[in-house]
């Protein structure tokens, strides 16, 4: 029978650790604060800003809110960032993504000073997570890694397989699994016989995107499986990218959806804009 790795009940654990640290930092003055940026209305986009205020608000982390129009010009974003940059009682910029398509994402993640960005896109974050430097890492694959770690799941020597190589899951998580000294596989769309690949995998983390993609035959006996995908199934009910039901009786351990990677994103936001501190000192 395979463990369910419980990430509501890790996510909660992280957002009470933080909230003594937050609570002791208060104590000698220090207050943590996030400025959360979202432009337009995107409803999901909104849910999302929604979760991450009321996780700062439970964590003791002030939240600034900027809710700018659809139409907002990039200059006009890009002056508000410039002026939170500047802004010492800001610790953490959050832009919510994504962007409306006049605007251009790589130049406003670009925009965000590194020593504030707290989701981790910045080119010099992600330059830092390669060669082992100190840096804000990706809030989705750093979750991950928590819930390995606090599973007591053993990541040294193992084969590690990845489904997917975007940018804000699958190369970061690749360059962790890599420092967590696990040996790295890297699969995207255009690698041939997928299921050979991934039957390797003693660890298998899944972030392709395809609603219950990953049946039985792409999973070897007892492997750890981790779902980053999330999707409403023919009954709106959410689901991932493995086919759960087919593939957790194979499996050592596997995270559900909802409740494994997901809320382990926003704890490690709040993560972030913690240690956001130690950064800007
Ligand atoms: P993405 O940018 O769409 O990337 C998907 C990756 O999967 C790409 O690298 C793509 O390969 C690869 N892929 C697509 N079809 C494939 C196939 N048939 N075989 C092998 N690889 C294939 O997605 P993402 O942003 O990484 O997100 C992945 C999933 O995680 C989505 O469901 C998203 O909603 C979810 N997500 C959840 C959280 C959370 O907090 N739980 C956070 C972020 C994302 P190519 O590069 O070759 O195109």
């Amino acid at each position: 029978m395979a463990t369910i790795i419980d990430g509501k009940k890790i996510s909660q654990d992280i957002k009470d650790e933080l909230k003594e640290k937050v609570a002791a930092l208060k104590e000698q003055g220090t207050e943590v604060t996030l400025a959360v940026v979202l432009v337009g209305e995107d409803p999901a986009s909104c849910v999302y800003v929604r979760n991450k205020k009321k996780a700062c608000e439970y964590v003791g982390i002030r939240s600034l809110s900027f809710e700018l129009p659809e139409e907002t010009k990039e200059e006009e974003l890009l002056q508000l960032i410039a002026d939170l940059n500047a802004r010492e009682d800001v610790n953490g910029i959050l832009v919510q993504l994504p962007l409306p398509k006049h605007m251009d994402e790589d130049k406003v993640i670009k925009a965000i000073d590194p020593k504030k960005d707290v989701d981790g896109f910045h080119p010099q974050s992600v330059g830092a997570l390669s060669i082992g430097l100190p840096g804000f890492v990706s809030c989705t694959p750093a979750g991950i890694v928590q819930l390995l770690k606090r599973s007591d799941i053993e990541t040294r020597g193992k084969k590690c397989v990845i489904v997917g190589r975007s940018n804000i899951v699958g190369k970061p998580m690749a360059l962790l699994m890599l420092r967590e000294d696990a040996t790295v596989t890297i699969t995207h769309s255009k690698t041939v016989d997928l299921p050979s690949v991934t039957r390797e995998a003693d660890i298998l983390i899944v972030a392709i995107g395809k609603k219950q993609f990953i049946t039985s035959e792409y999973v070897k006996d007892g492997a750890v499986v981790i779902d980053v995908g999330m999707h409403r199934d023919e009954n709106n009910k959410l689901c991932g990218d493995v086919d759960y039901e087919d593939v957790a009786p194979k499996c050592s351990a596997i995270t559900p959806v909802p409740g494994g990677v997901g809320p382990m994103t926003i704890a490690m936001l709040m993560y972030n804009c913690v240690s956001a501190i130690d950064i800007n000192r």
